[in-house]
């Protein structure tokens, strides 16, 4: 089942075209990473997800509703995680979840929930006195309050120490698991490899490659790295580069110039030293289209 659906979403600020036509799709249960250069329209693309834009072309479905016209129908089933911060800074961590208890129609544990973000012992610090990642979990909270069905979350992790980063990851994957959609966007290229069942990448206001991760790090080709010695080397599918006994090969058929060349070094009796045999990576992905 799709959550959220968009097709030839375009949106303008006056005569800037900031989403130019993009297209996807959100299932149910699923992680969906959002990533791209700073200013590609990820930002405008979630706002308009979240019904609080309209666009100016194309079609936006969330649970099969216009976010625009029902957002008061939908923000009862989506937790928003903002890149800026609506925290009020006099007001106590539980204050801060007992208000939103308040304005929600979600139904949740103020207490459980600040265990679950790892903020027990600072429930009674004002968010004044919280560290920039502290405020952080504190909107994730706000986010997963009731645990909505969908949840989106812009950048959820800027800021955040590794140790928490991790944490966060691993909460998102709980949601993941009791099937919670998840939409987000990161500039952290590890996050989208770590977390992502579907990533699409933006590039000036358009969606550049979309697909599984799987799908979308076999855009580019795979690398075999070893030390040689200097003997002939085998025929290979991929580019091969040689230099002082460095082997590189760069190829999109990886299975067969590795057994190729596993093939000539046990002909041979050769040893293969630093033998590494990797995918491309999403971050390698992302700079080949920023470079297009
Ligand atoms: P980042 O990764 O830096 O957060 P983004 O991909 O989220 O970027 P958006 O914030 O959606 O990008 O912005 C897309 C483009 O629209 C940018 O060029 C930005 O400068 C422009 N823009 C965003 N908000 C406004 C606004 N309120 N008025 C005019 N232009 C805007």
């Amino acid at each position: 089942m799709n959550v959220i659906e968009v097709s030839g979403l375009t949106y303008r600020y006056g005569q800037f075209v900031a989403v130019a036509g993009v297209d996807f799709t959100v299932r149910q249960g699923e992680i969906f990473a959002l990533l791209g250069t700073n200013g590609a329209g990820k930002t405008t693309t979630l706002e308009i997800i979240e019904g609080f834009r309209k666009p100016a072309a194309g079609r936006v479905r969330v649970f099969g509703l216009d976010p625009y016209a029902d957002r008061p129908a939908l923000s009862a089933r989506t937790g928003v995680m903002s890149q800026q911060t609506g925290l009020i800074g006099e007001l106590t961590a539980l204050e801060t979840l007992n208000l939103w208890a308040g304005l929600t129609s979600r139904k949740d544990s103020a207490q459980a929930l600040l265990s679950t973000v790892e903020l027990s012992h600072r429930a009674n610090v004002p968010v004044d006195k919280l560290s920039g990642g502290e405020r952080r979990r504190l909107d994730f909270a706000l986010a997963i309050w009731g645990r909505p069905p969908l949840v989106i979350l812009d950048e959820p992790t800027t800021g955040l120490d590794p140790e928490s980063r991790q944490e966060l990851w691993e909460t998102v994957e709980h949601l993941r698991e009791t099937g919670t959609s998840v939409l987000l966007t990161t500039h952290y290229l590890e996050e989208a490899q770590a977390l992502a069942d579907h990533v699409a990448i933006m590039h000036e206001s358009r969606i550049q490659v979309a697909g599984t991760l799987s799908q979308v790090l076999s855009e580019q080709p795979a690398r075999i790295t070893a030390k040689v010695p200097d003997v002939e080397l085998p025929k290979l599918l991929g580019e091969v580069s040689l230099d002082n006994g460095q082997l590189t090969v760069q190829t999109r058929d990886m299975q067969a110039d590795l057994y190729e060349l596993l093939l000539w070094a046990d002909r041979n009796a050769i040893r293969l030293h630093d033998l590494n045999a990797t995918q491309a990576s999403l971050q390698e992905i992302f700079l080949a289209i920023g470079k297009a």
